[in-house]
């Protein structure tokens, strides 16, 4: 099968906690990503990741990035260091965050359909909270980001829509309080549900989560400067035309939906801590 050599999404979370020296999550199942650790190696002359912002846009999967390539090049100006991973199936949001946020499969964290209780197993949050890390979690209101990692002892943040969230992750790292971001964006999946996955509207919707990305990246390069550090870019899962209804979807155990591409990237130090 061609995706075959394509590692899963739960291999996030090893591959963050190797970063950071944090231990596993308990059902982590993965590996880390040997690539991403030696190019990570290379950059920080193997220190420790010490500031990370994870930016999650909903939907996105590797055919975009096949297709529009010149849309990603502030992406990879940020994050050059690009995996390509296998989805979980159902590829639905909570399922495929779940096991990115786990390191689970969808059966050991036991989200295995469209519903979005809170966690009960042990989470990417936990691990980085045991080990005295401090976490913030921005997301749009009533997103499965938002409700599926509560109840830990980290800062959550809900905020209206997409720029809320920017404008809230931006405080917080000129703030400099926490070790760990995730920030989550969801419109060029509510887009591409009202049309279809490359409507005018839908790219102008994943124009505008790299756009995001390249704001909050800045923003990490010139506050987390006295800090090693990672940004990366982490989509949930693809999409694909739905023929019956003319209008975008996924939630299906095709390429479409199952392939998609994370862009890692590092930075040393380049002063001494604040
Ligand atoms: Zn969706």
């Amino acid at each position: 099968m061609k995706t075959a050599r394509f590692p899963l999404i739960t291999s996030i979370t090893p591959t963050i906690c190797r970063l950071m020296e944090v231990e596993l999550p308990k059902q982590a199942s993965s590996d880390a990503l040997g690539s991403v650790i030696s190019a990570a190696q290379r950059v920080l002359n193997d220190s420790r990741v010490e500031r990370f912002l994870v930016y999650a846009p909903d939907a996105i999967g590797l055919r975009l990035y096949q297709d529009y390539r010149d849309f990603f090049q502030p992406v990879l100006g940020w994050a050059p260091v690009e995996v390509r991973l296998l989805s979980m199936t159902p590829t639905k949001t909570p399922v495929c965050f779940a096991s990115m946020f786990t390191g689970a499969l969808p059966k050991a964290h036991g989200i295995t359909r469209p519903i979005r209780p809170v966690l009960t197993c042990d989470t990417l949050f936990d691990a980085l909270t045991r080990s005295g890390r401090r976490v913030a979690i921005v997301a749009v209101k009533g997103s499965s980001i938002d409700l599926i990692f509560r109840g830990r002892p980290l800062d959550y943040f809900s905020e209206s829509y997409d720029d809320a969230v920017t404008s809230k992750v931006l405080k917080l790292i000129e703030s400099n309080r926490h070790e760990f971001i995730l920030a989550y964006h969801q419109e060029y999946d509510d887009v591409m549900h009202r049309t279809e996955p490359r409507s005018p509207e839908a790219l102008g919707a994943l124009r505008n989560h790299i756009k995001s990305f390249d704001t909050l990246a800045q923003a990490v390069e010139a506050h987390w400067q006295c800090h090693s550090r990672a940004v990366l870019f982490a989509p949930d899962h693809g999409a694909h035309l739905d023929p019956s209804t003319g209008r975008g979807t996924h939630g299906e155990a095709i390429f479409d939906d199952l392939e998609v591409v994370h862009f890692f990237g590092f930075h040393r130090s380049k002063g001494t801590h604040s």
